[in-house]
């Protein structure tokens, strides 16, 4: 049976608040320093994205990959894991299509930071900014998300088989 030429996957990821710097989604700084606890950057929105892409190429997930052992993920840009994995894509010969992410949090303002992220995003995937929706949500106070103990982000991506 031929390979599909399109192939969807999801991604999902969360991290608490906590630690030093600004909150980075996207790869944009939010105006908020909060920090995130994470060996990375923390930038739950390209992780769930990362996890996107790796699920829609059937390849596994950001731990096959990067892990947080690794002296070298100390505070990395997550947009450097990002460009990794694409080039981890490509040699499956699929590249992205467009992408759909959520980020959910009961109080990070995102809205300021929605066409920068979705540059930033659409850049890094080379794809028109067209390809490319940042949503926020909430969770309407329940549960640790609506505590604003942390933040959440989910993610479709497609991707499509390189002629
Ligand atoms: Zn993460």
């Amino acid at each position: 049976m031929a390979e599909p030429i399109t192939r969807t996957g999801w991604g999902f990821d969360a991290h608490r608040f906590g630690g030093d710097g600004h909150i980075v989604l996207c790869g944009v700084e939010m105006d908020d320093d909060r920090g995130i606890e994470a060996t990375s950057d923390g930038d739950v929105a390209v992780h769930a994205l990362i996890d996107a892409l790796l699920g829609a190429v059937g390849i596994g997930d950001l731990g096959t990959y990067f892990h947080p052992e690794d002296p070298e993920m100390h505070g990395v840009d997550s947009m450097q894991l990002l460009r990794k994995v694409l080039v981890l894509v490509e040699n499956r010969s699929y590249r992205p299509g467009n992408v759909d992410v959520t980020i959910i949090s009961e109080s990070v303002r995102v809205a300021p930071h929605h066409e920068a992220m979705r540059a930033v995003l659409a850049e890094a995937l080379g794809v028109e900014v067209g390809a490319v929706s940042v949503k926020a949500t909430t969770t309407d106070g329940m549960g640790a998300i609506g505590n604003d103990e942390g933040i959440a982000a989910a993610a479709v991506a497609v991707v499509y088989r390189s002629p």
